[in-house]
């Protein structure tokens, strides 16, 4: 059975001494939120992860979700699990004090999300959505609805979903077809089908509280008519408790590759009660606040079990004894070497470590953005964090994603044919990864909103923040000798990025087909250029911590690796780029 101990003391490194995580005590409201205190949480957070959670991953996935007549139950242990969840007060931890949370800052929500996702991805993702509709209601809702619904979403004693794709309305939303007509006592009536609805039912909870995108009467076609409402399944009595049941239906759960003990529902609404979200025709935009978070928290997906499946194969390569070790052998009297003598084998667990520890760098930077875009009392400040959080969304999700399922499957590749076969583990963590490409918006579409909207957005101000940032810190580690020539490539990178970028808007202000047919490659470049500039301060943050005549620091030798190895991507992705647009629309539909 694989194992999962959080890691705690790289968690540390880039909350403290990386990204110093104690200036978020200068926040209005965080005050409390030392990094001690930060430490003793995530301490306990582990405890929770590492001995109920991460034991259940492995028979989840065996024994998967039951239906039976509209009812869904959770495999064996889940139920005492997130009972465990609940009452360690974890719902609670990010969540607003006026609503029973603890209010703490986002960027502990982050650390949560990943250590989740490394032990049992499939329960995280029912206390996931919850967390995302506290935040949609809370910034949307009208105040009867956060009285109603945040309190038990943020005890945790009722869950959440995201209601949107439709059988044939996925990435398109604008084809939604469910509808929402006036109740005559401010209510509404919801009608329709959703498809894949992520924790659909469960028997997690007596409630469950759906956001479901629906059109009104009088709404216009496409994305501009679609609506928020808030369709729970049990309607909330005056005390706050689960009442009578509302007109929702589980009509049956998806048998699929992955994630077998999240239950991915078709729920069916009938006339079901729900209530307005924010303004009529405006549910796209309120949706986006769910969505925003929910697309963080999917890269953090990525990064969990990326780091799950290292930790196994570190293990693993360390034990398996096949070969010789072409050196010298470290043990000559025993049979063979373990595998990790093997340069072949050092490439894959070097990879894996480079970008493992270098998403975790990106990504809880961002995650502090968001706490600095929300309260920082300087409004240029916050500004310029709320143009990095929407630049930097999609590729945390996409880059975190594609490279964390790329990770797993190198993990498994470790274990040689023991990976392949169900005993280890292994090869659940490759099926779970999968999804994360894909929900969310998929990978692609991530490119495109990267690409064809956060780049192009203000003249390019979103782009130019962040090289500002990159430059700044690249300027000061190529004074240090020992980063001069990491830094020096990091820019080249940086600055190949930047002509592409240049090229690609020229080109696509006379081919549209110019964005989709660079996108990809784009956000790939974009993900490894950031990754590289993390390595480049962690490298330099290593360093200075270390003083003075250090030698052999992991984090330098680990950000030469990513530089030497993994960077030197970025220059093939450019040319890839340059062919542009007529490569690939070349063929006619009918060619293929
Ligand atoms: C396990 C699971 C859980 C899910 N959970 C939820 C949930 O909780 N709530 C929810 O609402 N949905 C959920 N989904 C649905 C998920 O978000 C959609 O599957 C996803 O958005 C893609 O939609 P689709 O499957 O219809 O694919 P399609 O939209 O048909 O896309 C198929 C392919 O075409 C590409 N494509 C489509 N349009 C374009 C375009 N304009 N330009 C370029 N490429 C394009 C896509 O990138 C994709 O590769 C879940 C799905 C799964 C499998």
């Amino acid at each position: 059975m694989p194992t999962y101990k959080a890691p705690l003391a790289d968690i540390r490194f880039v909350l403290d001494d990386l990204l110093d995580v104690g200036q978020l005590t200068a926040l209005p409201g965080y005050a409390d939120a030392t990094p001690d205190l930060l430490a003793t949480v995530l301490e306990e957070a582990a405890t929770l992860c590492e001995e109920v959670l991460a034991p259940l991953n492995q028979s989840g996935d065996a024994e998967g979700c039951h239906y039976e007549n509209g009812v869904v139950r959770t495999p064996r242990g889940f139920r005492e699990g997130y009972d465990a969840y609940r009452e360690g007060g974890w719902p609670a931890m990010v969540a607003p004090p006026e609503f029973g949370g603890q209010g703490l800052p986002h960027i502990a929500g982050v650390v949560l999300d990943e250590m989740l996702c490394s032990a049992n991805l499939s329960f995280s993702m029912y206390p996931l959505l919850a967390h995302g509709s506290v935040g949609a209601l809370d910034r949307w809702g009208d105040e009867e609805l956060k009285r109603r619904f945040l309190p038990r979403l943020v005890d945790g004693s009722w869950t959440g979903t995201m209601c949107l794709t439709e059988p044939h309305a996925g990435t398109d939303l604008g084809l939604i077809r469910t509808r929402a007509v006036p109740a005559g006592d401010g209510a509404y009536l919801v009608t329709g089908t959703k498809i894949f609805i992520s924790a659909g039912e469960h028997d997690l909870t007596d409630n469950i509280v759906h956001l479901v995108l629906a059109r009104l009467p009088d709404a216009p076609p496409g994305t501009k008519g679609i609506s928020l409402f808030v369709v729970p399944k049990r309607l909330p009595t005056d005390e706050g408790l689960a009442g009578s049941a509302n007109g929702v239906v589980c009509g049956s759960i998806e048998h699929k590759m992955g994630i077998k003990a999240n239950a991915t529902c078709v729920m069916n609404f009938e006339n079901a009660r729900g209530w307005l979200v924010g303004d009529p025709h405006k549910g796209m935009r309120a949706m986006f606040t769910m969505m925003n978070g929910a697309r963080l928290g999917v890269g953090m997906q990525g990064l969990g079990l990326a780091e799950v499946s290292y930790q196994n194969a570190v293990a693993y390569t360390r034990e398996r004894l096949q070969g010789r070790s072409a050196h010298g052998s470290p043990a000559p009297n025993a049979d063979a070497d373990p595998i990790i003598v093997h340069p072949d084998v050092r490439r894959m667990l070097m990879t894996m470590k480079a970008y493992i520890e270098g998403m975790r760098a990106l990504a809880y930077w961002v995650g502090m953005l968001i706490d600095v875009e929300e309260r920082h009392a300087d409004t240029a400040t916050r500004e310029e964090a709320t143009d990095l959080v929407a630049l930097m969304t999609p590729v945390i999700k996409a880059f975190c994603t594609d490279v964390g399922f790329e990770i797993t499957n190198l993990a498994l590749q470790c274990f040689g044919g023991h990976g392949y076969i169900r005993e280890y583990g292994m090869e659940q963590f490759v099926r779970d990864s999968r999804i994360a490409q894909i929900y969310e918006g998929t990978n692609g579409v991530q490119a495109m909103d990267l690409l064809g909207r956060k780049v192009p957005d203000g003249n390019g101000r979103l782009v130019q923040r962040f090289v500002v940032l990159a430059e700044r810190d690249l300027a000061e580690a190529a004074k240090v000798p020992a980063l001069r020539a990491m830094a020096e490539h990091v820019r080249d990178s940086l600055h190949a990025l930047l002509q592409v970028t240049g090229t690609v808007m020229a080109r696509a202000a006379r081919d549209p087909d110019e964005i989709g047919a660079a996108a990809t490659d784009y956000l790939r470049m974009f993900g490894l250029v950031a990754t590289g500039w993390m390595w480049v301060r962690m490298a330099a943050t290593a360093i200075a911590k270390a003083g003075e005549g250090a030698t052999s620091l992991p984090k330098v030798d680990t950000a030469n690796f990513y530089v030497m190895k993994l960077l030197p991507q970025t220059h093939a992705l450019a040319a890839q780029i340059e062919a542009g647009a007529p490569p690939v629309m070349a063929l006619d539909a009918s060619a293929f």
